[in-house]
């Protein structure tokens, strides 16, 4: 099977090495579904000669080829860094790719945001250095991720004092003249605002070049989003919201506010900035006083023990929470 399939039949031999020898079946046992995107489903997997050994099977039908070739290009540099998602193995069938992943026992930062609503500083603070570190590699390696929001955040521990992993690939690119022209994604990518935002950055918007600085955008509407629990230019409707983006009217309601750092907001302001030259870079974020002063990660240590003492929140009570705030 392995020799016959889609990755293969559109002549690309370069990613053989990673490519699974046996049939998935007698390897793995599948488990629950872990999420469903537009191209993919992913679905938890067990080695069935080692009950310990869990795994992301994230599947890609064949008509999504092109997608899956893009996003194999990319797992396969990303097993270089801590804050990516980690590639194990790939299955090339016939009908369709599975990419087997390593398992983040925490599921995604969308689960946390819809459980509490928004984080506080120091959690958000936690949140985006690591993303920063990632998207650091990524663009020192020519990569524009493309698509960077709480969904596509992977908590691998217990919340929040979790070491998070960038997934997805599936819209990255790699830069040419350090720019593509692209149409990003399609309006049946538009869900709830909130990702809206977050994908649709003025040039997308408006059909200009792509570079870095888009995923620098998206990192400043995802703050933006992490201490607040608000996007910052979700209108009443899609024409209203990409007017908003278009004009870049931020504003900074008290309501949201109040209780928000200067330094958290003067970096909101860096990144969400309608000319993409002159947005901060990674490196520079990285640099930026809001990162680089309190809090540590024993101060989210200690978050954890305070919800301990409390008795914690079992996992059908976050379950059931979940779930009736889906619905
Ligand atoms: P898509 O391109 O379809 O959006 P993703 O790679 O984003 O695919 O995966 C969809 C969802 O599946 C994610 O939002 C996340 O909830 C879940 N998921 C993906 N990879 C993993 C993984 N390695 N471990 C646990 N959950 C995962
Ligand atoms: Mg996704």
């Amino acid at each position: 099977l392995t020799s016959n399939g889609m990755l293969k039949s559109t002549g690309c031999n370069e990613f053989q090495h990673l490519y699974a020898t046996e049939t998935f079946d007698k390897v793995y046992n599948l488990s629950e579904n872990l999420g469903r995107g537009k191209f993919s489903t992913v679905k938890k997997c067990i080695k069935k000669d080692d009950q310990d050994k869990t795994y992301a099977a994230k599947f890609i039908k064949k008509r999504y080829v092109k997608h899956a070739l893009n996003e194999l290009r990319i797992l396969e540099l990303s097993r270089k860094h801590p804050y990516l998602i980690t590639l194990h193995e790939v299955y090339d069938l016939p009908l369709e790719v599975i990419f087997i992943l390593e398992y983040a026992q925490q599921g995604d930062l969308q689960f946390i945001l819809e459980l509490e609503g928004c984080l506080d500083e120091s959690k958000s603070i936690h949140v985006t250095k690591q993303l920063l570190e990632a998207i650091q590699f990524l663009h020192d390696n020519k990569i524009v991720h493309l698509d960077i929001k709480p969904q596509n955040i992977l908590l691998m521990e217990k919340w929040p004092s979790t070491k998070i992993k960038l997934c997805d690939f599936g819209l990255s690119r790699i830069l040419t003249n350090e720019c593509i022209h692209e149409i990003l994604g399609t309006t049946d990518f538009l869900g709830k605002h909130i990702h809206l935002t977050l994908k649709r950055t003025p040039e997308v918007v408006s059909y200009e070049p792509l570079t870095r600085a888009t995923d620098m955008w998206s990192i400043g509407v995802l703050i933006y989003v992490l201490v607040t629990g608000h996007t910052p230019f979700g209108g009443t409707n899609k024409h209203d919201t990409h007017n908003n983006i278009t004009h870049c009217v931020l504003d900074f309601p008290s309501e949201l506010f109040e209780n928000i750092s200067i330094n958290c907001i003067d970096l909101i302001q860096k990144l969400i900035v309608r000319i993409p030259k002159q947005r901060a870079s990674a490196d520079e974020c990285l640099q930026h006083v809001w990162l680089t002063t309190l809090p540590t990660i024993n101060d989210l240590h200690s978050y954890d023990e305070q919800i301990l003492s409390k008795g914690g929140l079992s996992e059908n009570q976050i379950e059931s929470d979940f779930e009736s705030q889906m619905t």
